[in-house]
């Protein structure tokens, strides 16, 4: 399975996209690609693969969703012997979130052969199974560097087979303070290895990683550019106190599913919960006070769209998958011009429309005129007074989310709940949306208009032959 047939010598990443087939992949690589329907290369995977499927060590800047994991997977997998049971690749997350993402997209892509295992090792979870699973031979480790250090300091994780060492969203590690876990971690590696970081920012800490770290790194960095007429971004000018309420107004007259509010600080994205709380509109936030399985509650009821609004700081939205946002707001105008256009760039993925809608007071012109520049397109301003406040409809998701007690470790699977509700309980499949399945709970989202009848027939009814405790996640 490995190739190490040299890159052949590619134009740079131009206009039109590429199909993977130009890469030196293995023949049951592509046609794994094909399965998942990725038929062409992202900007970033058209840039970075030529030089990282080469052996070069890689220094990558992009932004979120713009296939990254892919980018890293291809050629670490490419590498991998499966056959030899021992870690050859490793990745550093931030975040358990992230860190669980980045295992699923990893294993969906190493069905091209068999028995590729890939695990993940985060903080939040009990060391032991971590230390068993280990002891069974894994292939690709992914995790928090803080964990991965427990791992090196009690013996259970040994390094001398590694190839591959990816930083990924090595700015957000700076930023928790991770600088020093992440040195740790990558002097146990052999030096013989290659080295990709990945990065949507460039602060001090990269040149320094990069300096210590890294053997003549190649750099690609992508500016931004989003497909014309796929995002459509209006400013609103407003005046500072009436800024909250103006997010309200907005939402109730673009009526989004789902929208992602960004603030500057923390206090303002409590403050504008409050607000919209007020307004009957319902929303979550995401910031570093969660616990873990709050941080969970709040990620699956937005991805499942039973939370209509999320509201984060850029800081805490970082990074984070998200399909099918319809709009994003900006509460206030950031001062980084990058920032800007990495926030609204989560709206009119793929094939959908998207809205990019910035509240900005008198003293935020400045910033608005640089966006503008550095977009190269003028802005398009709009007042409060067009937008209909009259609609009184409340703003109301279409799903519910069902919180079912049990979860893998009681061996629980989405079908089983799917199973139950379709079955006994006598729901159709169309009533029934994302099921996630975390250690100790279940979820599932069921059009609201069943949510308490479903409530009523799980709990009285039974999920892979066992009587469970459901609750509604609304309040
Ligand atoms: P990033 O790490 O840059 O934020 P991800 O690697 O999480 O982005 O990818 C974002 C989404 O795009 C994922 O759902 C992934 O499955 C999908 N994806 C990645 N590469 C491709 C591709 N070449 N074609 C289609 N979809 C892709
Ligand atoms: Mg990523």
């Amino acid at each position: 399975m490995t190739n190490s047939a040299p890159s052949p010598a590619l134009p740079a990443a131009s206009e039109s996209a590429q199909s993977f087939d130009v890469l030196p992949l293995s023949p049951a690589l592509l046609a794994i690609l094909r399965q998942l329907e990725y038929h062409t290369m992202t900007p970033i995977q058209a840039a970075s693969l030529p030089l990282t499927l080469a052996g070069h060590d890689l220094i990558a800047q992009a932004k979120t969703g713009s296939g990254k994991t892919a980018a890293f997977a291809l050629p670490l997998l490419t590498k991998l012997n499966p056959r030899r049971f021992a870690v050859q690749a490793m990745v550093l997350c931030p975040t358990r979130e992230l860190a669980e993402q980045v295992t699923q997209e990893i294993r969906r892509l190493a069905r091209f052969a068999d028995n590729i295992k890939v695990l993940s090792l985060c903080g939040g979870s009990i060391m032991r199974p971590q230390r068993e699973s280990l002891e069974h031979g894994a292939h690709i480790v992914v995790g928090t560097p803080g964990r991965i250090m427990d791992h090196l300091d009690r013996g259970s994780l040994n390094l001398d087979a590694l190839n591959t060492l990816v930083l990924d969203e090595a700015d957000r590690m700076l930023d928790m303070g991770f600088y020093d876990q992440i040195a740790y971690v990558a002097k146990q590696c052999p030096l013989q290895r290659q080295t990709m970081l990945f990065s949507a920012t460039y602060p001090d800490g990269i040149g320094r990683l990069a300096q210590r770290f890294m053997r003549k790194p190649q750099e690609v960095k992508l500016l931004e550019q989003h497909e014309h007429g796929k995002i459509r971004q209006r400013f609103y000018e407003v005046k500072h106190e009436e800024r909250l309420q103006a997010v309200a107004l907005l939402l109730k007259h673009y009526r989004p599913v789902s929208t992602l509010a960004f603030c500057n600080t923390k206090q303002q994205c409590r403050d504008l919960l409050d607000v919209l709380y007020a307004q009957g509109i319902k929303a979550l936030t995401l910031n570093g006070d969660l616990e873990q399985r709050e941080r969970d509650q709040v990620l699956i009821q937005f991805a499942n769209r039973s939370c209509s609004v999320l509201v984060a700081t850029d800081v805490a939205a970082r990074g984070l998958d998200i399909a099918q946002l319809e709009a994003v707001i900006n509460v206030d105008v950031t001062p980084d011009p990058e920032i800007h256009i990495h926030r609204i760039g989560r709206t009119g993925r793929a094939d959908e429309d998207g809205w990019a809608l910035s509240l900005c007071s008198p003293s935020d012109m400045r910033r608005v005129e640089t966006i503008a520049k550095m977009m190269g397109a003028e802005p398009e301003w709009h007042t409060l007074d067009s937008l209909q406040s009259d609609s009184d409809k409340p703003l109301v998701p279409p799903m519910v989310t069902l919180q079912i007690l049990g979860g893998r470790k009681e061996k629980i699977r989405p079908g089983d709940v799917l199973g139950a509700l379709t079955g006994e309980a006598g729901f159709t499949r169309e009533q029934v949306g994302k099921i996630t399945v975390t250690d100790m709970s279940t979820y599932v989202a069921v059009v609201r208009g069943i949510a308490r009848e479903a409530v009523k027939r799980l709990s009285s009814g039974k999920v892979k032959g066992k009587v469970v405790k459901v609750r509604a996640l609304e309040d």
